[in-house]
């Protein structure tokens, strides 16, 4: 992801409803409905999954099914209200039976993702997953080799992890995989923390 920052011209409930007819890539033929995202349009935390499944397809809200209800205990954990942050997905629309996005998909779909994110303008970004992480890091990186950590992208902190549908089909929730998820959660929790809060910044100006 190359984009920089420039101004929004459409607030994020009329670029939702733009992408709900996008016949940008074959993807549209076979959804139910694009799933644009979900959550607070001015969120300092936004996360970013791979794509709908088989539930967000059907509800058109990404992370509701098994994967999500993980996703919710996370956010529990560190003491986050899933309202309160954005979730979206790198691709709008369900690949037939959930196969990873094509690289042309991704492509088609990279204008939505990147207004997106200008228009929420978040302070951290987690990214879940393979996918994810190399659009938003912009390489070919592995999860496994990068989770936990800090990088800086667009003046955005970017923190990858697993994928939660990777902890639910790999080790499970006694697995080494979960405990590297609940690590890089409480380093999400921190890096929310050391923000600068609003109520400091106006003291600076006295
Ligand atoms: N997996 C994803 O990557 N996104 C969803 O919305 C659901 C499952």
């Amino acid at each position: 992801m190359t984009t920089s920052h420039t101004a929004a011209t459409r607030t994020l409930a009329e670029a939702a409803v733009a992408a709900s007819t996008c016949t940008k890539c074959r993807l549209s033929a076979g959804r139910t409905q694009v799933v644009y995202g979900t959550g607070n349009p001015g969120a300092d935390l936004m996360f970013i999954g791979e794509g709908p499944g088989y539930h967000e397809d059907k509800q058109g809200i990404p992370f509701v099914g098994a994967a999500g209800q993980l996703l919710n205990k996370m956010l529990e954990e560190i003491g986050i209200r899933r309202e309160d942050v954005y979730i979206a997905n790198v691709i709008l629309c369900r690949p037939p039976g959930n196969r990873d996005p094509l690289p042309d998909e991704i492509e088609s779909c990279k204008p939505w993702l990147e207004e997106k994110l200008l228009l929420i303008d978040p302070a951290v970004i987690v990214t879940l997953g393979n996918f994810a992480t190399r659009f938003v890091l912009d390489r070919q990186v592995a999860i496994s080799r990068v989770r936990g950590e800090r990088f800086s992208v667009n003046g955005r902190v970017v923190i990858p992890t697993f994928h939660p549908a990777a902890i639910l089909h790999g080790g499970g929730m006694a697995s080494k995989q979960m405990e590297s998820l609940r690590a890089d959660f409480a380093e999400v929790r921190r890096a929310l923390d050391e923000r600068p809060q609003p109520a400091e910044e106006q003291l600076g100006l006295f």
